[in-house]
């Protein structure tokens, strides 16, 4: 076909993932799909958490990428090097390739290394490998102090380090081990662009668990031998057992590229999702949506997911020459594990004068909600993937709150 376009994808995470499956249904082979991504399995982070306290292998959360993406989608194993977007052109560990529309969705990269002693002494919650190793560390552990310590913002899905606290504490307790837990953060609240209220909701729920809330303090140095952190206010704290959430940057070749903030993530229009090239989108932990009072968009799947879809609409639809008419309306959901087969859920819009979310009481049917996307999610294409969604979705309508799926 002499007008083929090609659209190419950057990463292959939530966003990539949904992007490229977007465009393959949308254009069933009149146009190039390809993404470009460095690793060949994709792990569902948001299953890290049952990692921890052993109710999921490896195996029942990770799977092949090509098993993840539909027929029509050109998958490229490459580590991307560098954006050129005035040249049209990425180049990548196999070579450059050429694009008529970009998505870039490289994600948050995480980097221990930039808190001194962060990666001797903690054990990352944000990673497979940590959360392995955490799991087994929880297994042996025979009673003390665990800290989970948030090293800086921002960091992707804000409430995963509180679920975390929540599910060592539940889990020590089921095996009778007498464990102190404790939770450092540089943010004021927890789920700061949530708004206090959800903030003093989720705090009150923490500390109704015995879990020690310690808001404002940012870390400095980690001592693996003494088992101290210090904190940039001058104090410290001892742990028997640190898990950590390590600093977040955008990968180098995004803050090269010309397209990135002084932070290094990219600015784009909240709603269209484009950069300030009208062929570019950048969608989820990499891009930047800055929001009523000085805050940005939290890092999270479900927004990247919901930017992947309209980004790929406008892409369809430049390509088709008509004009763009897709918009992300900001909102977001997450249900928040607690323990014992319970889970909070928060949802809400984060766009206007005063984003918020609205903190739901917690049940066992929220609980049963994120495991059953998480099922959804890595469901192959087909059937059963579909009765998954529907139940989701009525599931949601029948509890009064909207999940797109
Ligand atoms: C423990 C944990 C729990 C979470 N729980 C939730 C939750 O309950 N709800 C929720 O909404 N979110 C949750 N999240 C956050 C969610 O996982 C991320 O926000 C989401 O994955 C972002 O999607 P993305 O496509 O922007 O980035 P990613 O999914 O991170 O994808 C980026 C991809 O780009 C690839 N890549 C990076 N650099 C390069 C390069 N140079 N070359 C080639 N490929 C590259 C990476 O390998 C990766 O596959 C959780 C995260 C963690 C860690």
């Amino acid at each position: 076909m002499a007008d083929k376009k090609t659209v190419l994808i950057l990463g292959g995470g939530i966003g990539g993932q949904t992007a490229a499956n977007a465009l393959a249904r949308r254009f069933n082979g009149r146009h190039r799909v390809v993404l470009v991504e460095k690793e060949a399995a994709f792990a569902f982070s948001p299953s890290f958490l049952w990692i921890l306290t052993g109710e999921r292998k490896p195996a029942q959360i990770q799977k092949p990428l090509t098993e993840m993406l539909r027929p029509g989608v050109e998958l490229v194993r490459a580590e991307v090097t560098a954006v050129r977007p005035i040249e049209k052109i990425v180049e990548t560990s196999s070579g450059p390739l050429e694009f008529d529309a970009l998505v870039i969705s490289l994600g948050a990269e995480l980097a221990p290394e930039k808190v001194s002693g962060f990666q001797e002494a903690a054990l990352n919650l944000y990673a497979l490998e940590g959360s392995l190793k955490i799991a087994a560390r929880l297994g042996e552990f025979s009673g003390g102090r665990v800290v989970v310590l948030i090293s800086s913002s921002p960091f992707k899905c804000s409430a995963a380090p509180y679920e975390a606290a929540f599910l060592v504490g539940d889990f020590l307790k089921k095996r009778g081990v007498s464990a102190e837990v404790a939770v450092f953060t540089p943010e004021p609240y927890p789920m700061p662009t949530a708004g206090a209220e959800a903030g003093a909701a989720l705090r009150g729920m923490i500390e109704s668990k015995g879990i020690a809330f310690n808001p404002g303090r940012k870390v400095s140095r980690i001592d693996a031998q003494a088992k101290t952190i210090s904190f940039d206010d001058g104090k410290t704290a001892f742990f028997d057992l640190l898990i950590g959430v390590p600093p977040h940057q955008s990968p180098r070749a995004v803050r090269e590229s010309g397209l990135a903030n002084e932070a290094g993530w990219i600015p784009v229009d909240g709603e269209t999702l484009a950069t300030k090239h009208a062929e570019i989108f950048a969608i989820g932990d990499v891009s930047f949506t800055a929001l009523a009072g000085g805050k940005a968009l939290p890092k999270a799947g479900v927004f990247a997911h919901a930017q992947a879809e309209v980004a790929a609409e406008n892409i369809a639809a430049l390509f088709d020459g008509r004009a763009p008419t897709r918009r992300f309306d900001g909102e977001g959901w997450c249900a928040i594990e607690l323990g014992n087969g319970l889970a909070a859920f928060g949802g809400g819009n984060f766009f206007g004068e005063d984003p918020r979310m609205r903190l739901h009481e917690p049940s066992r049917s929220w609980h049963a909600g994120k495991v059953l996307f998480e099922k959804w999610w890595l469901a192959p294409f087909g059937l059963r993937r579909r009765a998954l969604g529907t139940a989701m979705r009525l599931g949601g309508k029948l509890k009064g709150v909207s999940v797109r799926v």
